[in-house]
C-alpha cells in the first residue's frame, strides 16, 4: 500500500485525506499543515467568526479526533521546506517524511500592501488565516474608521462585516469599478448599491498612495490626493498561488503548479489540487480560488492517486455573503460578450453570461432558483434562449427537461 503524504492542511488537503480513507486506502497517510490548528473552514472566518457568532470548534472541518480515528497523521505547526524527488522524501520540522505519492495542496498567499507605502504599520491586515482574523478582531469595533483596499469579493465581504459592526467604512478600488476581474458590470452595480444602502463609501478608480502613522496606521493618502483618518486597514488585493516549494523541487509551474487533467504534476508521483493548481479546462489552462474547487479537485486527485484515471471536469461554483445578500455563481464568465438580466421577486435578480448564444455562467442575487437552474443547464451543456431568460413570467424549470 502506497504511503501518501499531503502538504497543506487547508480545505483541499483535508478533503483529499478524508477521501482517500473513504475510498478504502489503508496505507499510511500524513497531512502536513503549517498553521497551528486542525483544518478549518475559511469562508466564515471573516464573517460569523469575526462577528463573534461562531465558536472556534465549529470552524473545524472535522473534529480533532477524526484524524487519529482514521489513522491520518496530522502534523500541525509544521512547515514543509523541501521535497527531495530522487529519494521521495519531504523535509518538514527537521524530519524526513518518505512518500510513494505526494499531493501539494499548498493554497495561496494573500498579496500584502508594500512596506514602502506603509503596509508594515500596525493595524494593517489581510484576511486569509485564523491568525489573521484573531489579530484584527480587537480592532474591528464600533465607531472605528476602516479603509478597505480592493473591491474584489474579499474586500467587499470585509466591508460588509465592518459596516455591520458599526465601523465607518471606505473602500478603494484601483480599477474603474469593483469586481472587474470576476464579474460583469451588472453584478458590480447591484452589489455597489447594496453597500451604498449600508453607508459604505466606495471609491472606484482610486488607489492607495500611502499610509501614514507610526507605529500604527492613523491615516491614508489616496491616489486622488484625498487624506483620510484611519484606525485600521484591510487589504483584499488578491492572492498568489503558493508554488515556491514546487518550484524549488523543479516542478513545472504556470500561474500555479501545472497539472494534467487528472491533477498530476510534471512528476508522476506528485499531484496538486486547490488554489495552488493550474489545470487544463475546456481548451485553456485555469486556476480557481474557491471552496468548491478545493474539495472537488482534491477528491478527484484522491481517486486518481488510487488509480481511477479520471479527468477533473466539474462545473465551477462560488458564493459570497454580504449583508442579507446571498450571491451565487455557477460557471466561468470569461469570454462573455453579453449579459442578460432576469428580474426575480422582491428585488432579487440574476445575470446570465453568454458568448453569442452559448451560455457560460450565471450570477444570482438572492435568487437560489435561478442559480440552481443555471448550474443544472451548465452541467447538462445546454444554452437557454436569452429571450426566455429575460422574461420573468416564463418558468425556467421546463428548460431542464432533456
Ligand atoms: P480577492 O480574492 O482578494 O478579492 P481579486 O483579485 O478578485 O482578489 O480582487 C482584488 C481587487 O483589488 C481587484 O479589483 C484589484 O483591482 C484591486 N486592487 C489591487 N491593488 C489595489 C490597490 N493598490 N488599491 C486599490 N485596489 C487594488
Amino acid at each position: 500500500m502506497d504511503k501518501i503524504v499531503v502538504i497543506g492542511a487547508g480545505q483541499a488537503g483535508a478533503s483529499l485525506v478524508a477521501k482517500l480513507r473513504s475510498l478504502g486506502h489503508t496505507g499510511p497517510i500524513t497531512l502536513i499543515g503549517e498553521e497551528n490548528a486542525p483544518p478549518y473552514q475559511r469562508p466564515p472566518l471573516s464573517k460569523k467568526y469575526l462577528l463573534g457568532e461562531m465558536e472556534l470548534e465549529r470552524l473545524y472541518l472535522r473534529p480533532e479526533s477524526f484524524y487519529a480515528e482514521n489513522a491520518i497523521e496530522l502534523l500541525t505547526n509544521d512547515t514543509a521546506i523541501a521535497i527531495d524527488r530522487t529519494d521521495k522524501v519531504v523535509i518538514a520540522g527537521g524530519q524526513q517524511i518518505a512518500y510513494d505519492q505526494l499531493a501539494l495542496c499548498t493554497g495561496s498567499v494573500p498579496r500584502r500592501l508594500p512596506g514602502a507605502i506603509g503596509g508594515e504599520l500596525g493595524g494593517v491586515h489581510v484576511v486569509r488565516t485564523l491568525a489573521d482574523v484573531d489579530t484584527m478582531a480587537p480592532e474591528v469595533r464600533e465607531g472605528a474608521r476602516a479603509l478597505i483596499v480592493g473591491g474584489g469579493y474579499i474586500g467587499l465581504e470585509a466591508a460588509a462585516v465592518a459596516a455591520k459592526k458599526g465601523l465607518h467604512v471606505t473602500l478603494v478600488e484601483l480599477e474603474d469599478r469593483i469586481l472587474k476581474r470576476v464579474a460583469a458590470r451588472e453584478t458590480a452595480d447591484y452589489i455597489r448599491a447594496e453597500h451604498a444602502r449600508h453607508g459604505v463609501d466606495i471609491r472606484e478608480g482610486t488607489g492607495l498612495d500611502r499610509l501614514t502613522g507610526t507605529p500604527d496606521v492613523t491615516g491614508a493618502i489616496l491616489t486622488d490626493g484625498t487624506e483620510l483618518p484611519v484606525d485600521l486597514v484591510i487589504a483584499g488585493i488578491g492572492i498568489t498561488p503558493a508554488t515556491e516549494l514546487a518550484e524549488m523541487a523543479g516542478l513545472e509551474t504556470e500561474n500555479g503548479i501545472k497539472t494534467d487533467a487528472q491533477g498530476r504534476t510534471s512528476d508522476p508521483s506528485i499531484w496538486a489540487a486547490g488554489d495552488c493548481a493550474s489545470f487544463p479546462y475546456k481548451g485553456r489552462r485555469i486556476r480557481l480560488e474557491s471552496v468548491q474547487n478545493a474539495i472537488d479537485q482534491a477528491e478527484c486527485v484522491a481517486e486518481n492517486m488510487l488509480g481511477a484515471g479520471k479527468d477533473y471536469a466539474s462545473v465551477p461554483w462560488f458564493w459570497s455573503d454580504q449583508y442579507d445578500l446571498k450571491l451565487q455563481i455557477a460557471g466561468l464568465h470569461d469570454g462573455y460578450d453579453r449579459v442578460v438580466t432576469r428580474p426575480g421577486a422582491d428585488g432579487a435578480a440574476s445575470f446570465w453570461y453568454f458568448n453569442g448564444n452559448r451560455f457560460l455562467a450565471v450570477d444570482a442575487m438572492n435568487d437560489a432558483r435561478a442559480y440552481m437552474i443555471g448550474k443544472r443547464l451548465l452541467e447538462m451543456g445546454k444554452s437557454p434562449d436569452p429571450a426566455v431568460i429575460v422574461d420573468s413570467n416564463v418558468d425556467l424549470k421546463p428548460l431542464l427537461r432533456a
